[in-house]
């Protein structure tokens, strides 16, 4: 590190807690972040302030929740207040009042026909939670057969064993054995030769759907159960769907009877510009995972929406007899459920889900200024979602460029992204205004140059 970055380092160090041996952080390198952490201590608005009191500008809403912005009022009071009255309800034969009336405000925002909602803790509790109704369905409706799954190469769907299974990344893979059987993967709609610097969806690449007609074919359309595909992959890299592609996925799944599972963890609640991608695009997936900014990141919570059609197949048995084997401790949990209806709230009196069309223009202006700066092979945006991605170094590992971009932003820029290998990925909290967006160009314009 330069010598400001070693001061940095020094000081922080002096301000961490005394030992950061015991927790173990996820997706981390333990160790060289215990010998240089980065702590946060509190939250407001487009900003994070860490140990020693610097403003650190939030470009990433946390980890793609925080739609809303840091430590909204309204969110906050819902919490305490719920927290006093009715702290913890089962929801195994039992209830409260809160997860329905959740729910139908879900119903309300979702594309038609996803009416129906099952609670989850997080996006990966979502995604495994939908591959399980998906295989339920199906045998319910005497189709029992249907038991594979189609997903993609580089998708990111959460880390259970479900979601790793139809993911595509190879680091989250490997060290877990063979996963689900049954699994196939269509290629990923990545493609730095023809696309890159694409402004919004790219224009090549629709043909990459006809994969699925193949996987179809050789698998035979009885064995299928559903399709998941991120309509935008986030954790991933950014990775868009090619103009036309996710319509054809549509199609086909229609054409066999396989239902089409669309994972919207990262772009529900208005990070495109509707309430979720499906609304933008215009396509409507049979079952739906949500996550992330359902409660504004402030109360761990999932949602599976699922189609009317799939509720009612499985309705249709004896009264007394449990529909479906699956649920979790916390599934409707009041003070997520508390959290949810209050950032819902804030998203509707704000218009807050139609910022990322109002100021995409102005985002992908800015994005697309980093264009012929040093090691800069790509820019992808769509809505208020944006990536950078960075030529690999040839002397070091995948990432380590991508690595030090994020670092530097962190220190020398007090600003907050995310790294996938050597993709920066942005995507500020919706309250986002034009000059948060100059700064977080700006940032990257001086570090970029910087880079090793
Ligand atoms: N699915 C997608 C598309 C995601 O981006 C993520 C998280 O980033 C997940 C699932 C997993 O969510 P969680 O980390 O809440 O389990």
């Amino acid at each position: 590190p330069s010598p400001s970055l070693a001061d940095y380092y020094a000081e922080q160090a002096a301000q961490a807690p005394d030992n950061l041996d015991a927790f173990w952080l996820p997706f981390t390198a333990n160790k060289a972040f215990k010998a240089r952490p980065r702590l946060l201590a509190s939250a407001s608005g487009m900003y994070y302030t860490d140990i020693e009191g610097r403003q650190i500008l939030d470009a990433c809403a946390g980890l793609w929740c925080v739609n809303a912005g840091h430590a909204r009022p309204r969110i906050v009071e819902a919490i305490r207040q719920q927290v006093g009255t009715l702290d913890f309800a089962p929801n195994f034969a039992m209830a409260s009042p809160l997860p329905f009336k959740l729910a139908e405000r879900l119903a309300e925002l979702a594309p038609v026909d996803l009416n129906h909602v099952f609670f989850t803790n997080s996006g990966s509790e979502s995604v495994d939670s939908a591959m399980k109704i998906a295989l339920a369905y199906h045998r319910v409706r005497g189709q029992g057969q249907r038991t594979r799954f189609i997903g993609r190469e580089k998708a990111y769907h959460g880390v259970g064993f479900g979601g790793i299974s139809v993911g595509g990344l190879p680091n989250n893979r490997k060290w877990f054995g063979p996963g689900l059987p049954g699994v196939d993967h269509l290629r990923h709609t990545l493609d730095l030769e023809r696309n890159a610097f694409s402004k919004g969806l790219p224009v090549h690449g629709v043909e990459w759907a006809e994969e699925l007609e193949r996987l179809i074919t050789l698998h035979d359309a009885s064995t299928i159960a559903a399709v998941i595909i991120e309509p935008i992959s986030g954790s991933a890299g950014v990775i868009l769907p090619p103009q036309g592609y996710l319509q054809r996925i549509r199609q086909l799944c229609d054409k066999h009877g396989v239902l089409l599972i669309f994972d919207e963890v990262i772009t529900g609640f208005g990070r495109v510009g509707k309430a979720f991608a499906s609304q933008r695009f215009g396509v409507t997936p049979d079952l739906m995972t949500t996550a992330k900014g359902l409660t504004n990141g402030c109360v761990p919570m999932g949602a599976v929406l699922v189609s009317d059609g799939i509720f009612e197949t499985f309705m249709q048995g004896p009264d007394n007899v449990i529909d479906l084997f699956h649920g979790y401790t916390y599934s409707g949990h009041p003070l997520a459920c508390a959290a949810a209806l209050a950032t819902l709230d804030t998203y509707a009196e704000e218009n807050l889900f139609e910022k990322a069309i109002e100021l995409g223009d102005y985002w992908q202006a800015g994005l697309h200024s980093l264009k012929g700066l040093p090691h800069v092979v790509d820019v992808r945006n769509f809505g208020l979602i944006g990536a950078v991605e960075f030529a690999p170094r040839p002397d070091a590992h995948p990432g380590a460029r991508g690595f030090e971009a994020f670092t530097r932003a962190f220190n020398e820029g007090q600003m907050l992204t995310r790294i996938t290998g050597d993709v920066l990925a942005l995507s500020p909290p919706l309250i986002v205004e034009k000059a948060h967006i100059d700064r977080i160009f700006n940032t990257l314009a001086e570090i970029i140059p910087k880079l090793d």
